[in-house]
């Protein structure tokens, strides 16, 4: 399916509504029936149409449509979050006494629903340097129900090899999910290297405007029903309507937003690396990246996000760069149109500061929509306060 068909066209049909091009925001809860028979008939079948918009709602099917086709999948929910997407991904394939593998240091969400929500209901997760696929293979248990992934990973950007490990998956017949919100549908489709389950925070490259918090999970529409039949509805953390029809908006430019983020990346990088205060870059399209073989070979682009060392021997060195910037902001989160940049010491106590440990000197930055210039100006005059 083309691609600008599917941001343009699918899903929508603009004779119900007016022949606008803008599809309309059905700000509803509830729909209406003319006989008992419709309405018994609809019970039955939930999925299959409109009763009540924690269930199905005719914005957010339009974005369905474009999101699951986008993902090459079959159908897709969204949800209120990101975090939601991964919750729901998950919960509805554990019971008690179930095992999980995952990729070692996924989302932190993902680590919270690992580490502390799922023990409570004894369903345990081993984590695994995804690098080496023998690592999973030698995680499987006979209770072994997940095999979680995050590829590339948003501070690292380590990669896990999708085909080896969605084999070794099917043949112990475990589920596969990955969490894909790095690269996005438009430089990443998990599903052709045969993972079940493709999630993503929509808040990131979908929404593109910093404006909205959302998320994505697309597969098989089997798994997809049975995700909605139960954890969906009950949890009723789907994405409200006009959320949905925000996303829609983003979905229009998101090529054009992420071939130039992407072209922009590549010109910071370049000043970042031929800069004396920096120590080196990690971004996965970089050659020198440890597994730039397999980047190039599961995604078709890769943009925005990436990190790099400083040199200094100095915490507060370290954060005078970050407090000078003057365009480029210090905040959480990526995908939008501003630039960001978020440093590894921000999350921990100054006085664990360790010099000789590359990874308190790391500095992740994103992207955004200014012009390349504008941005090396600003990281210019910052890294010289170094
Ligand atoms: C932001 C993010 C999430 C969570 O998404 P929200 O929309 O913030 O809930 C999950 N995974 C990754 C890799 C993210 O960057």
């Amino acid at each position: 399916m083309d691609l600008s068909y599917i941001l343009n066209e699918l899903g929508e049909e603009r004779e119900l509504y007016f022949n606008a091009i803008a599809p309309p925001i059905i700000q509803t809860s509830n729909f209406k029936f003319n006989t008992v028979d419709e309405m018994r008939q609809r019970f039955k079948n939930e999925f299959g149409g409109y009763i009540y918009s924690r269930g199905i709602n005719p914005t957010v099917d339009i974005l369905r449509k474009k999101l699951a086709a986008l993902d090459g999948a079959e159908d897709a929910l969204v949800f209120n979050s990101g975090a939601s997407a991964i919750f729901s991904s998950v919960v509805p394939f554990v019971s008690k006494g179930d095992h999980i593998i995952s990729v070692k240091d996924p989302y932190t969400w993902a680590q919270k629903l690992f580490n502390e929500l799922l023990p409570r209901f004894d369903v345990q997760t081993t984590y695994v340097d995804g690098k080496d696929i023998h690592n999973f293979s030698a995680a499987i248990r006979p209770d072994t129900r997940i095999i979680y992934l995050e590829s590339p990973n948003s501070w690292d950007f380590a990669i896990q090899d999708f085909e080896g490990i969605s084999r070794l998956a099917k043949e112990k017949d475990i589920l596969t999910i990955v969490d894909n919100s790095y690269c996005s549908p438009y430089y990443q489709k998990p599903i052709q290297f045969g993972i079940d389950l493709v999630l993503q925070s929509a808040t990131k490259y979908i929404a593109g405007h910093s404006d909205t918090v959302a998320g994505v999970l697309s597969g098989k529409k089997a798994l997809i029903e049975k995700i909605f039949n139960l954890e969906y509805l009950t949890a009723g953390n789907g994405i409200q309507p006009f959320n949905a029809w925000l996303l829609i908006r983003g979905l229009r430019t998101l090529p054009a937003r992420l071939d130039r983020i992407s072209k922009t990346t590549r010109e910071i990088i370049s000043f970042l690396k031929n800069h004396p205060k920096v120590e080196r870059i990690i971004f996965p399209l970089d050659i020198n990246f440890p597994q730039f073989e397999l980047a190039q070979k599961q995604m078709t682009g890769s943009c925005g996000l990436f990190s790099f060392v400083v040199k200094t021997d100095e915490a507060r060195k370290l954060e005078t760069f970050c407090n000078s910037l003057k365009h480029i902001l210090l905040a959480v989160s990526w995908g939008g149109y501003e630039s960001l940049i978020i440093p590894k010491l921000a999350g921990m106590e100054l006085n664990a500061f360790d010099a000789d440990n590359e990874m308190h000197r790391l500095v992740r930055m994103y992207v955004g929509l200014e012009e390349a210039d504008y941005l090396i100006q600003d990281l210019n005059q910052a890294l010289n306060q170094l």
